[in-house]
């Protein structure tokens, strides 16, 4: 067969400078996975990225038989109107990726097949049924995520035209392990169990990198949590290359970042890394500070993030607002305080959402009727929340989520973080991502959703009165999806937000 595989790195078109630069770093994993074992099944394979409706590297040819397209929930309606396109030409479409695993029940009303997780030998059983499942497509899961992957060396051919745009900075994404070991109840990771992929796979990993010899690469390693095993996998980096021969790039638990793991970790050129905090209070399995809340746990954190600063120098934190812990002003007074105390630390804020069926905890908000049926394509942790808050009426939580924004942002603070990383490369980039993306793109968007508001329309909907999504909304959408907006099959935008719930108890999908 003809097979092509589309990755989607962007819902539309890039806002801003700094996504424009970033946009063809966004490539996963999975779809050259699933290119390297099309292969080795005998059929001739394709790779195309789009940014948005644009093709952004690659390309496809028109007598496809199949095509794969992979997507995060914010590019569902993208990735949806790609398959409608695929299947007036009579091609068989396959949805993987995130919005796969979160939303199956709405996917298989728009593909032939929808795989959750996906193994060389689920993958090789959907390839000898291919044949159209229409009106409503089957759903494919493995039991769980494949012992294996094709490393680095395999993927890059259908990695390369990716790599080849991006001109600034070039991300090369590498995997050692998949799933966690911690429980974190809003977790996609967190339902599948830790698993190390082979360390001589890692090993040759790394040494096809340096092969590769890419001007400005970084190593990014796409791990949920990376170092559970922190001395194995320091100890295969550093059997394998030379420390500071590459520059690594991972996202870890602040738990593994004890001084003497910073210590390696500077040592073998780590040089941003990504510890969640996601919260003031509670939950605080992660960073081993399960008793402690509020102020004393700001002023902690903040302690150990300056020391994870002084090792590393891009220290980004994530935290989410919104989580039903949070209550009143304190819990965004707190984070203002963790910007001042650690005024090199870059914050990363998300907003609450439920991705379907990705995490056990969406089973409560839909029990409790808190789930609002956003479009997808606003469900990208900063457009919009799709849980309604426990303890704050909408414009009380947008006036928070501002101020907090604003705050952590703004040209003092901007200044600071600016000065405490020493005017570096990496401090430069930081501001430029803090105006371009964070200040004039996402705060400028809070403060639009906060306007709408006060709507009644828009109010309606998001306070479960009104199943009519805001025109505003609907009117993005369009000019997002551009050409492709005639494809939008009828009735996508809209989505049952309580099918995990349903589907948990009643109706099961067709699987094969
Ligand atoms: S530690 Fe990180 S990856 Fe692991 S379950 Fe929690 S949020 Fe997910």
């Amino acid at each position: 067969m003809r097979i092509g595989i589309i990755d989607l790195l962007g819902k539309e078109a890039p806002r801003n400078g700094y996504s424009r630069l970033m946009r063809p770093n966004n490539t996963s994993i999975m779809p050259q996975a699933i290119g390297v074992w099309c292969e080795e099944e005998g059929h001739e394979v394709h790779m195309a990225y789009y940014s948005g409706p644009t093709l952004l590297a690659g390309g496809l040819p028109d007598d496809l038989d199949l095509i794969f397209i992979t997507a995060f929930s914010q590019a569902a309606l993208l990735a949806y109107a790609f398959s409608n396109y695929f299947r007036q030409k009579g091609i068989i479409t396959v949805l993987g990726g995130p919005h796969a695993r979160s939303y199956p029940e709405d996917s298989v009303r728009y593909f032939d097949y929808v795989v959750g997780l996906c193994d060389q030998e689920l993958l090789r059983d959907l390839l000898q049924d291919a044949t159209q499942h229409r009106p409503i497509g089957v759903h494919l899961s493995a039991d769980r995520q494949p012992a294996s992957l094709p490393g680095l060396r395999r993927r890059w051919k259908f990695l390369k035209p990716a790599m080849d745009q991006a001109k600034i900075l070039k991300l090369v994404p590498l995997i050692g392990s998949l799933g966690c070991p911690y429980k974190c109840s809003f977790c996609i990771d967190a339902a599948v169990p830790y698993q190390p992929l082979a360390y001589d796979g890692l090993r040759d990993d790394l040494l096809f990198f340096l092969e590769l010899n890419l001007p400005r690469s970084v190593a990014v390693w796409h791990d949920p949590n990376f170092g559970i095993r922190f001395d194995e996998y320091l100890d295969t980096i550093e059997e394998a290359v030379r420390p500071g021969s590459i520059t690594f790039v991972a996202e870890t638990s602040l738990a593994l970042l004890k001084e003497d793991n910073l210590r390696r970790l500077k040592h073998n050129t780590f040089k941003a890394i990504a510890p969640g905090i996601e919260s003031w209070y509670e939950m605080g399995e992660k960073s081993k500070m399960r008793s402690v809340n509020g102020a004393e746990k700001v002023r902690r954190l903040a302690e150990h993030a300056n020391l994870v600063n002084s090792y590393i120098p891009y220290t980004q934190c994530n935290l989410i607002f919104g989580l039903d812990v949070d209550e009143g002003p304190e819990p965004f007074e707190l984070t203002r305080q963790f910007i001042d105390l650690a005024p090199g630390v870059y914050p990363h804020f998300a907003l609450l959402s439920a991705f379907g069926r990705n995490a056990a905890l969406n089973l409560e908000y839909q029990r409790e009727g808190r789930v609002v049926p956003v479009p997808f394509h606003f469900l990208d942790l900063v457009q919009s929340m799709n849980v309604r808050p426990r303890h704050y009426s909408w414009s009380e939580f947008y006036d928070h989520v501002c101020d907090t924004f604003s705050y952590a942002f703004s040209p003092r603070a901007l200044t600071r973080r600016l000065a405490a990383n020493r005017f570096t490369p990496i401090a430069l980039e930081q501001l430029f991502r803090g105006v371009s993306s964070e200040r004039n793109n996402r705060l400028a968007y809070h403060r639009k959703i906060r306007g709408w508001l006060d709507q009644p329309d828009f109010r309606a909907f998001f306070d479960g009165e009104s199943p009519a999504i805001p025109e505003v909304l609907v009117d993005q959408i369009r000019r997002h999806l551009g050409p492709l907006w005639q494809w939008l099959p009828d009735g996508a935008l809209h989505h049952d937000p309580n099918a995990y719930l349903a589907g948990s108890s009643s109706q099961q999908l067709p699987v094969i």
